[in-house]
């Protein structure tokens, strides 16, 4: 598939199950890098758009998670002058050990997966390592590319390091799965998985800016209505999803048997790609977040 072009100087790039997001301006910038194996494929897409090594200045990642991050390595490699800019909190994550081995397992599993299941290749030089950011981003600045203005919101809730990038002039908002991630039946999936209360305010906050593209984390661009009532829905999901999870732990008071029956229902080929580790991380972790805020709540009643 070729990239995409939305607008200009505006194009979707790589496999839109995983894209990333090109802004081409006096400076260019990358939204997001994708995981590991899906890097020599985005940046062969990067050499016919951009020259060889292409002229690209800058990645900015929403948020330090494997198929956000995971390309980067692969790209300094290559483009030793590519500078990676993420939240605070995202630069200081990597320097974890812990963080970068899950990072690093992920993206290993991720690509032995893609090469089992769809034959794809894997290149020897795809491993990820530990990157440093050039510059740390935060709610109201701005990334100014000549062309472009990005504007940085932060967008707690999906993870503590997640950011969203506004681009003014295109009205196009990159936020990963801070905006949830629509499974293959339309529907969408909720990605609350460090604060429900956050990830709900950080949606109200993105919903406001009447985003006229979004950049999906999985599944490419959506615009105007789509767009809009993509918003609105993610809000729905967000609470229809919490009041799920509530009802099940109250019935079974399990969080592990509440993640074996969502994931029966959720985890089917008819309605996600998502590899099944990452998948699982990720509802443990929204079920320990509403159990928690139960329990929180319960504490509350008896005092
Ligand atoms: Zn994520």
């Amino acid at each position: 598939m070729p990239p995409e072009r939305i607008a200009d100087g505006f194009r979707a790039v790589g496999n839109m199950l995983a894209p990333v997001y090109l802004f081409q301006g006096d400076a260019t910038v990358l939204l997001d890098a994708g995981m590991s194996f899906t890097a020599p494929f985005i940046f062969q897409q990067l050499e016919e758009l951009l020259g060889i090594p292409p002229a690209l200045e800058w990645v900015y990642i929403t948020h330090l998670h494997y198929d956000h991050c995971g390309g980067i390595p692969y790209f300094k490699r290559r483009i030793p002058s590519l500078k990676a800019g993420g939240s605070e909190y995202a630069a200081e994550l990597i320097k974890r050990e812990k963080v970068v081995n899950l990072l690093t397992r992920l993206n290993e599993e991720v690509a032995l997966q893609a090469r089992e299941n769809y034959g794809i290749s894997l290149p020897s030089d795809i491993q990820f390592e530990p990157f440093s950011f050039s510059r740390t981003i935060k709610e109201g600045d701005i990334i100014d590319t000549g062309r472009f203005h990005i504007r940085v919101l932060d967008v707690p809730g999906h993870t503590k390091c997640s950011v969203a990038y506004f681009v003014e002039e295109l009205e196009a908002l990159s936020a990963g799965e801070a905006v949830g991630v629509p499974f293959l039946t339309g529907e969408v999936q909720p990605e609350f998985l460090s604060s429900y209360d956050a990830y709900l305010h950080s949606l109200y906050r993105m919903r406001d800016l009447q985003p006229r593209f979004i950049c999906l984390a999985h599944g490419g661009v959506i615009s105007d209505k789509k767009a809009r009532e993509y918003m609105n829905e993610s809000i729905r999901a967000t609470e229809a999803f919490r009041e799920k999870v509530e009802k099940l732990l109250r019935r079974y008071g399990d969080e592990k048997r509440v993640v074996e029956i969502i994931a029966a229902e959720e985890y089917t080929p008819q309605k996600t790609t998502q590899p099944r580790t990452p998948y699982m991380l990720n509802l443990e972790a929204k079920v320990r977040v509403i159990s928690r805020m139960m329990n929180e709540t319960a504490a509350q009643d008896l005092s």
